[in-house]
């Protein structure tokens, strides 16, 4: 499913509240880094008919516009301004500044508002993008696995240059700063929730001391036949393993 907007929602989120998401990506197609085959907004091979980003000047309009009209309506305050959409928002080129203005409107119409971006975590060699995701509240980041070939099958990451020790060491870098946000499934070949994948999963969440481990399954339509939901009291036993480990988690069914 794709967001037809730049701005949309709010909806109620269990992981952030009252969340309004904001979509860097193109309206009508799907742009990422990352080609997930539990992807909601389907495979990059089939976003492609629209490549067309909003500029920084429509995101702050549609932003401020929606905010009005949101307040002017009664709308329940906001929780989180969400940077999410169709496809991966730290490919915008204008990503710091849009985070930049969003935090100015913030300011102006909801002060108690956190600012939040879900991202592969694939951009962190760019210092705009790095410099972007350290000025928000929750840089929400992806870890599905810690094991390089899961990973590929998982994530398929465009660029041929990836490299998962790189994104682990990428991010340890936010210094305990950060979310790490994991999708746990089986099927299609895949299955992120063996020992084996759980044990070396954890060694990477030890170097990276994130601030919450938020665990997760599918809950939605998801464009690979044959993948299962992983249930509530599977993901509860795994968060138990990262308690352990002296860190704190969110198990979202
Ligand atoms: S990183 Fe996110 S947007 Fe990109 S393919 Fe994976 S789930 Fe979809």
């Amino acid at each position: 499913m794709l967001f037809d907007t730049i701005i949309f929602g709010p909806i109620k989120s269990r992981r952030l509240g009252v969340s309004l998401g904001v979509n860097l990506l193109p309206q009508h197609g799907k742009i990422c880094s990352f080609d997930c085959i539990y992807c909601e907004c389907g495979l990059n091979a089939d976003g492609r008919e629209d490549t067309q980003l909003p500029t920084r000047q429509q995101v702050r309009k549609a932003l401020e516009e929606k905010l009005i009209a949101y307040k002017q309506a009664g709308g329940e305050p906001i929780d989180t301004f969400t940077f999410a959409g169709n496809g991966e928002p730290t490919l915008h080129p204008d990503f710091k500044e849009i985070v930049l203005d969003t935090q100015k409107l913030r300011n102006q119409y909801y002060p108690d508002a956190k600012i939040s971006v879900l991202t592969n975590a694939w951009q962190l060699d760019k210092p705009a993008v790095l410099e972007g995701l350290r000025q928000v509240d929750n840089a929400i980041l992806k870890l599905d696995s810690a094991i390089p070939s899961t990973l590929l099958s998982m994530n398929r990451p465009v660029s041929p240059t990836f490299n998962i020790d790189t994104l682990i060491e990428q991010l340890a870098s936010f210094r305990g700063q950060c979310i790490v946000q994991t999708m746990f499934l089986r099927g299609a070949g895949v299955d992120n929730t063996t020992p084996a994948e759980i044990e070396a999963w954890l060694g990477a969440l030890k170097r990276i001391q994130p601030s919450l481990v938020q665990l997760y399954s599918i809950d939605r339509k998801v464009p690979i036949e044959g993948l299962e939901h992983v249930g509530e009291e599977e993901l509860k036993a795994i968060a138990a393993k990262v308690k352990k480990i002296g860190l704190k988690t969110l198990v979202t069914p």
